[in-house]
């Protein structure tokens, strides 16, 4: 089932009232019109009666795409440099919904699914552009690693990070993003070829891939945030 509540809150512009359905949970084999909502980046969308004023409620919910084996704790933003204790909350949720803690109708669907944590818009429709392409995300967050060992100029800060918007035969194409506000600030265009190299090579990147999955937040940016987990 797909939930939503509704949600009062304060026009950032106007501070008139507004109340929204915020959502709670997405099921997406039963609603695949979210999925393309969230595709298209306009997912939760939000406009001022009064004023006129468009904005994007932060993601807060459940994900859960059966069909194509995905689910998904999506989280605002600003909660990633807390992502060690949001990891173990996260596995903790799918363990009593999909896990060891559930019941075993919902275990036998919970053995198919990947469990990820994104933080903000950019990273959770990454996450769904990877899987329907029918690639590898620990693969495509080493590429991104072994980018920016290629690109000096690299803009990546806190809250800047690079993101897969789209593929062809032959390219992949990232871009830099501001996460909070989805302001493109850059583009990256990578030949596949780069892609299939470390796809190729596991064992060479196998002490990165460990890192990488070591909890359902699988982003190279927690390469940089921290001490990260203790092995
Ligand atoms: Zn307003």
């Amino acid at each position: 089932m797909s939930l939503f509540q509704p949600l009062n809150l304060i026009c950032p512009k106007c501070e008139a009232l507004i109340t929204m359905e915020a959502v709670g949970s997405v099921n997406a084999d039963r609603r695949p019109d979210l999925r393309d909502d969230i595709m298209s980046d306009h997912f939760q969308d939000a406009s001022c009666g009064a004023c006129g004023f468009t904005f994007r409620l932060q993601p807060n919910f459940n994900y859960l795409d059966a069909g194509r084996g995905q689910w998904i704790a999506g989280m605002p933003s600003a909660r990633m440099p807390d992502y060690l204790e949001i990891e173990d909350e996260v596995s903790d949720l799918f363990a009593t919904s999909y896990g060891s803690r559930a019941p075993a109708a919902a275990q036998a669907v919970g053995t198919a699914l990947a469990v990820r944590l994104t933080f903000g818009w950019p990273a959770i429709r990454e996450k769904l552009l990877i899987r329907q392409e029918d690639l590898d995300d620990v693969v495509v967050e080493m590429l991104k690693l072994d980018l920016l060992r290629r690109l000096p100029e690299a803009p990546l800060a806190p809250g800047t990070e690079l993101r897969l918007i789209g593929t062809t035969e032959t390219m992949l194409s990232f871009v830099w993003v501001e996460t909070a506000s989805e302001e493109v600030v850059g583009e990256v265009l990578v030949p596949r070829g780069l892609y299939d190299a470390i796809a190729e090579a596991p064992e060479a990147w196998a002490p990165i891939r460990a890192q990488l999955v070591n909890g359902p937040f699988v982003d190279m940016q927690k390469l940089y945030m921290g001490e990260g987990r203790a092995a």
